[in-house]
């Protein structure tokens, strides 16, 4: 008996030993840099802001609605509010409405920079064009925001590129390194303006040491446990992928139903989806989240942080609660569209849903469709792929790349107090493209919580627009 106290009283000792130990070294990986003050936005550089935000420039899954005039009056308002930008830089229209500047650098041995942005916006929803407070193409400012569809998402980061690079092309100023825009007009579909930008550059060789795209932002308090501002520099984003479950068995008259229809059949399906959630996993990106913010965390949550080894289920735990922290940690399931029937009276022979996966870095398309075939295990219920609109999970961009290390940098000068930090992004942007010619793809938007992404009122604050302003002059000022 009391020996084995002995040894139970041991092992308690070296394990808080281990914990301790490892807490201890958990050393802050925060840059010692001061940010700078951030100079006043001037109103014309408001105004220019809230003229962009009136170009109808809207991605509609339906493509008659295309409406072409927006995004040529868009590019005018381009070429009249920068006539600097278009007197020095070359511009190039790609897939018809994508533009492509490049701004000479002094020093061509240097790989160039692309700052990303994109022209289009999501439609106002039908059913909540009423509940907007203001309307979403005015371009209003009221209680010291921009509102409008298109502020945050992704307006903000193209026009502040933009008064950026007119404002130091006013003093002469010459970037060390090439900086190329890249304005897709289709995010919201997919990108394919991206795409071919992606191949012309290609074709020219060109290969970016950074591409920065929208993405991450900071936050006041969206990371449980911090209470200092984080800045969520993305690394890497995760894969989108739809496919279509159908069921099929001979309908008929509903009085007399048979024990199992088509709806009974793709039903169980889908229950037999969710309720096989996809492993959970921390991927580099997220690693690399709780490495930054772990040891900027009170004591007692960096010790969990700094001990993933025995904590990990407690932190997966933890971030499956909300929908938003499930996604981080896995492939996430969500059933999108369910299409079967025609009468209330008659059995239909096919019942169909569509299923939304988003892929954690380490899956693939080709691995979640078996895995989705297994799961369900009943031959009457066929997996295809839905529409074309798929993309693997993006690469990983180092925490040690030139990339990260100046978003790093610029993010610390610019933003007082704020955690930086790796983080995987959820949504998806048109810069997963660029792994095709450059291995420094950063998902960055320098705003601070925006509010009402894709939904009503959007809006980003005159704070955040400041912010943006003076984080792409001082990225333009140091590209060595
Ligand atoms: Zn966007």
């Amino acid at each position: 008996m009391k020996r084995s106290l002995f040894y139970t009283f041991g092992v308690i000792l070296v394990f808080t030993a281990i914990l301790l130990f490892n807490t201890f070294r958990f050393e802050s990986k925060q840059l010692l840099i001061e940010s700078n003050p951030s100079p006043e936005v001037s109103t014309s550089s408001i105004r220019n802001f809230q003229e962009a935000i009136r170009f109808k420039t809207i991605s509609n899954s339906d493509p008659s609605l295309f409406d072409s005039a927006q995004f040529f009056g868009f590019h005018r308002f381009l070429k009249t509010t920068y006539p600097t930008v278009h007197s020095r830089l070359s511009r190039e229209v790609v897939a018809n409405y994508s533009l492509l500047y490049k701004w000479e650098g002094k020093n061509p041995g240097l790989n160039p920079i692309v700052l990303m942005a994109h022209q289009d916006v999501v439609p106002i929803e039908e059913a909540t064009k009423t509940m907007w407070s203001v309307d979403p193409f005015a371009g209003e400012i009221t209680d010291n925001f921009i509102w409008g569809r298109g502020t945050a998402d992704d307006k903000v980061n193209l026009i502040s590129i933009m008064e950026a690079a007119e404002k130091l092309l006013i003093e002469n100023y010459q970037p060390e390194r090439t900086i190329y825009f890249a304005f897709g007009h289709d995010e919201e579909l997919g990108g394919t303006g991206a795409q071919a930008i992606v191949v012309l550059m290609k074709s020219r060789n060109i290969a970016p040491e950074m591409v920065l795209d929208e993405g991450g932002i900071i936050t006041k308090d969206k990371v449980p446990g911090m209470t200092k501002p984080v800045a969520l520099i993305g690394t890497s984003e995760k894969g989108y992928l739809s496919l279509q479950l159908t069921a099929e068995k001979n309908g008929g008259h509903s009085s007399m139903p048979e024990s199992e229809t088509s709806i009974d059949i793709l039903a169980k399906a889908l229950i037999r989806l969710r309720e096989h959630p996809f492993d959970p996993g921390f991927s580099p990106s997220t690693q690399g989240f709780m490495d930054h913010i772990g040891p900027e965390m009170p004591f007692f949550k960096k010790i969990i942080f700094a001990n993933r080894w025995l904590f990990k289920g407690i932190i997966i735990g933890i971030y499956e609660k909300t929908g938003s922290g499930n996604a981080l940690v896995r492939t996430t399931i969500a059933p999108t569209i369910l299409k079967a029937g025609v009468k209330d009276n008659v059995i239909p022979t096919i019942a169909q849903a569509t299923v939304n996966f988003r892929l954690l870095p380490g899956d693939s398309s080709t691995g979640v469709m078996e895995r989705v075939k297994k799961v369900i295990d009943d031959d009457r219920v066929t997996v295809s792929p839905f529409n074309n609109f798929k993309g693997e999970p993006s690469s990983i961009t180092s925490e040690n790349s030139f990339a990260y290390r100046k978003a790093d940098v610029i993010a610390k000068k610019t933003f007082p107090n704020t955690v930086t930090t790796p983080f995987l992004m959820i949504g998806g942007t048109d810069s997963r493209h660029f792994s095709k010619i450059s291995s420094g793809i950063i998902k960055f938007s320098p705003i601070t919580d925006p509010i009402g992404f894709h939904g009503i009122d959007e809006r980003v604050s005159l704070d955040s627009y400041t912010s943006a302003l003076w984080f792409y002059e001082q990225l333009m000022r140091d590209t060595k």
